[in-house]
């Protein structure tokens, strides 16, 4: 047995920033290389120096394309990263759209702060060129090291990524679905692992309103028909939108809703939305059954893609019931911004938050009920109504991550619990060595283990 070792550099005690280096006696392995959130963009964290060498590094997976866990890839590529990075196909197609987003607004950051972008259009480039993808269950094998990837469930392409050698497995989970999640298959059952890395974002929570999440959605809808209402829902573009496409689509199409205007006014979700269809092969039984007999399930009657900004006005002055889908999710940027500035003045608007607002964000402002908000130097009064649906959430909650350590918990030499505030990891392991005796360690960032592998 050789003795190898774990690092923890990213993602240890925060939910953000996963990035974790597996050292082998001959090689390398990056997890994830992550950008840190909460703050500015090309904050400070983002920007500073790596740990290690990136030129040191021999491959890298990726689990999946949310900016948490990418972010930093082409900054690992500019300052020295010459190896492989491997992902599934469809997380392959959805990073270019995300990197572009992220120069972006790392651009529009600059012109308002003067620090420039700590990457540009050629590391992305160049990252991609060194970027290969694999279709889940396919075997790569490195020297004596066979890698897989199994679906994590948790967004279109979303990998669980298995390490064999020998007799020893290492999982990392990367995060974990919500199941059932209305798009993608459940997670693959996690079995035989000597040691994983599992998140941990709801280590410590339940999702209690999943069930109610469609009927609240239905709810919000009819209300807006009845009383010519417009709803504004500040939507995250990769997965979130697509899901809630499809139950609009099934809401309005199986007659539960009448017809409403519905506008996406976000071209990086539309553009995702594209990368979707291309991958319906990996979609869940029921979601390919219906496609299958000819529904295309991100478009239904009256459901409009706004790619012109001097469309976003227009719309705002139309008559009658409406739905506005506007990036970003936390309104931290992006259309629904001013949307935002347009509507929440209006007491017949609704704005309808479908996923977790962060701290200091003008999401989490107006869902708290403050009354005037700032928005880009303006002052806005809030008049319109809020509803909440919480039961969206992409990640597992505090049972379902139990069960993906119980089904290998006889197995496992270390468990290493990450991807969480501190005090959610803690709950998770603390259960995890009660109910299950498996050893647990909760790691802090910069921290190394040995390990049997
Ligand atoms: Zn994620």
């Amino acid at each position: 047995m050789q003795k190898s070792k774990i690092h923890f550099y990213g993602g240890a005690g925060y939910v953000t920033g996963a990035n974790f280096v597996l050292e082998l006696e001959d090689k390398k392995i990056m997890l994830d290389c992550g950008l840190i959130q909460g703050g500015r963009f090309a904050s400070d964290l983002n920007r500073r120096d790596f740990e290690y060498d990136p030129s040191e590094i021999d491959y890298l997976f990726i689990s999946h394309a949310h900016m948490d866990h990418i972010g930093r890839v082409p900054k690992l590529v500019k300052d020295g990263f010459k190896g492989k990075i491997f992902s599934t196909h469809a997380t392959l197609s959805l990073v270019p759209y995300m990197f572009e987003d992220a120069l972006k607004i790392m651009r529009s950051e600059a012109q308002k702060e003067g620090k420039e972008p700590f990457y540009d259009m050629e590391d992305v480039q160049k990252a991609l060129s060194l970027w290969q993808g694999l279709d889940y269950y396919e075997n790569l094998q490195i020297d004596d090291l066979s890698v897989e990837l199994k679906n994590a469930g948790h967004i279109l392409g979303s990998a669980m990524i298995f390490l064999n050698r020998g007799d020893r497995r290492f999982v990392y989970t990367g995060d974990l679905g919500n199941a059932p999640e209305p798009l993608l298959p459940d997670a693959d059952k996690i079995e035989d692992a000597n040691y994983m890395i599992i998140e941990s974002v709801y280590g410590d929570r339940l999702h209690e309103e999943r069930e109610q999440r469609v009927e609240i959605l239905k709810r919000v809808l009819l209300e807006a028909h009845r009383k010519s209402k417009t709803v504004l829902i500040p939507t995250f573009s990769l997965e979130r939108t697509q899901i809630l496409l499809l139950e609009m689509n099934n809401l309005i199409e199986s007659r539960q809703v009448p017809h409403t205007k519905v506008y996406l006014d976000s071209p990086l979700a539309s553009k995702l939305t594209e990368v979707f269809r291309q991958y319906t092969h990996l979609f869940r039984k029921e979601v390919r059954e219906q496609i299958a007999k000819g529904d295309d399930i991100f478009s239904f009657p009256d459901f409009v893609e706004i790619s012109n900004p001097k469309d976003s006005f227009k719309i705002l002055k139309e008559n009658g019931a409406k739905v506005i889908l506007a990036g970003s999710g936390m309104s931290t940027g992006g259309r629904v911004l001013l949307h935002e500035k347009a509507l929440l003045e209006d007491k017949n608007a609704i704005i309808l938050f479908v996923g977790y607002q962060g701290v200091g964000t003008i999401g989490r402002k107006i869902q708290e009920g403050n009354k005037k908000i700032l928005i880009d130097d303006q002052w806005v009064r809030v008049r319109a109504k809020k509803v909440s649906i919480s039961g969206f959430s992409a990640h597992a909650d505090r049972d379902m991550l139990l069960k993906a350590i119980e089904s290998t918990a006889d197995t496992l030499d270390e468990l290493y619990i990450a991807l969480g505030e501190t005090r959610s990891s803690l709950f998770l392991a603390q259960r995890a060595h009660d109910y299950l005796d498996v050893p647990v360690h909760v790691p802090q960032n910069g921290e190394v283990r040995e390990i049997d592998f």
